[in-house]
């Protein structure tokens, strides 16, 4: 016996008959003998629509209560919760439905990305011991106990609640149940080589959160990091019927990297051609200049990423190159502007047909030479690298967004993700 999280994103709730495909998965993990908390997700669209409505109803004035938003956006599992419990009932598993406010998820009161503070998971336990019973928990949204107000989790917040409440109920696996069968080594889109990954190592998982792999809220992998919760990812669209109760399932686990035995050096390539790239040109070499340009930056509340600065020839001026979401890329540039006189540079240059490809491997820490690889791969198809950064586990390079399928595919075959593990 097992006790286990499964959580079901938006589109495996859309409707009634995928409501009861999901009672089904549900029910299998029951008559297996195990506890089961399911968290479920709004139905695919529903916040979106929700988060319409709030924006209509102030059409005048862009600023509206984040706490009444609040109200409103966790209307949406509140529906998929109810739902799933009469269905789950309908095929005669004992369930019920807890919100937030119930169970309670307490968080603090940043309304609209609210951070869990703690679920109290004991009241579920015993359910599990003395009535065999389902709970399914509406995710997303929790309450802040000292005002009593709903609150919510930020969007995509739904995977964090599942693996919050996976921590609370000490439970030995979460299963994030969506429309993908696992991580993979990159975009199958771009790369067709690209292959699902059995496991991946909680750092490394955060990385490609963090680069923009939707696969599950950065936050919920975070959470998973600090309380050891295994999350396996898996499709929702497997038939309940044709999975083997015993069997190993396709998908991928998240898990420490001590559970990882045949670690390769690098685990995935992610890219994105979301970014822009600022040149400051002939900036003043001396202290606080860095400061002039990134402060302003940081308070228009701009994600400032990667950052390149020369040292200089002749100890006056130099180059600052940065790079910026795409989306905010005008903004910068009027920011730097404005700051021209503080700043104190010659000419602002950028480019928005740029690309960042970032590759990662916690098994590059006890590896030399990962990234020199890749800089000789990349220079022998012609492909120029613009900026460069490194960390412990990762290194993103910046090239024309024209370049991004090769330089991926290139570094796809380079550390041998083509070929399946032995
Ligand atoms: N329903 C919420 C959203 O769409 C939370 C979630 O699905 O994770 O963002
Ligand atoms: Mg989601």
């Amino acid at each position: 016996m097992a006790r286990l999280v499964m959580k079901f994103g938006g589109t495996s709730v859309a409707d009634i008959d995928r409501i009861r495909n999901v009672a089904r998965h549900v029910k299998r993990e029951v008559d297996a003998g195990h506890e089961v908390a399911v968290v479920v997700s709004a139905m695919s669209g529903a916040t979106d629509q929700l988060v319409a409505w709030c924006r209509a109803a102030t059409k005048d004035r862009p600023l509206f209560d984040a706490r009444e938003y609040d109200v409103v956006v966790a209307s949406g599992e509140q529906v998929t919760a109810g739902l799933l419990a009469i269905t789950l009932q309908d095929m005669d598993v004992n369930a019920r439905s807890w919100l937030g406010w119930q169970l309670p998820v307490a968080t603090s009161n940043a309304h609209a990305a609210a951070r869990i503070l703690d679920i109290d998971g004991e009241e579920l336990i015993r359910r599990f011991k003395e009535r065999k019973e389902v709970a399914v928990i509406a995710g997303f949204q929790g309450i802040h106990p000292e005002t009593g107000r709903i609150t919510t989790l930020g969007r995509g917040g739904s995977d964090t609640s599942a693996v919050a409440v996976a921590a609370a109920i000490r439970a030995d696996r979460c299963d994030i149940y969506t429309d993908v069968d696992g991580v993979y080594t990159s975009d199958p889109r771009v790369v067709p080589r690209a292959r699902r990954l059995d496991k991946i190592a909680f750092e490394e998982m955060l990385e490609l959160a963090s680069l923009g792999a939707k696969v599950m809220q950065v936050r919920s992998v975070e959470l998973g990091m600090v309380h050891d919760v295994r999350i396996f990812v898996r499709s929702s669209f497997d038939r309940p019927e044709d999975i083997d109760p015993h069997g190993n399932p396709p998908g991928t686990l998240i898990c420490s990297e001590e559970e990882i035995v045949e670690q390769q050096v690098v685990t995935g390539i992610a890219f994105s051609r979301d970014e822009a790239q600022i040149s400051v040109r002939e900036v003043q070499d001396k202290p606080g200049v860095a400061a002039a340009i990134f402060i302003p930056l940081a308070d228009a509340n701009i994600n400032v990423d990667m950052i390149v600065q020369n040292v200089s020839a002749d100890g006056k001026t130099t180059d600052l190159t940065f790079t910026v979401p795409a989306a905010d890329y005008q903004r910068s540039l009027e920011v730097i502007a404005k700051a021209k006189g503080a700043i104190g540079y010659s000419r602002l240059d950028g480019a928005t047909d740029v690309a960042k490809i970032s590759v990662i491997g916690i098994g590059m820490r006890s590896h030399a030479g990962v990234a020199a690889q890749a800089f000789r791969a990349l220079a022998e198809r012609a492909v120029n690298i613009r900026a460069i950064t490194t960390s412990e586990i990762k290194f993103s390079l910046l090239i024309d967004a024209a370049f991004t399928e090769l330089a991926v595919r290139t570094l796809h075959s380079l550390y041998d993700l083509d070929k399946a593990t032995p």
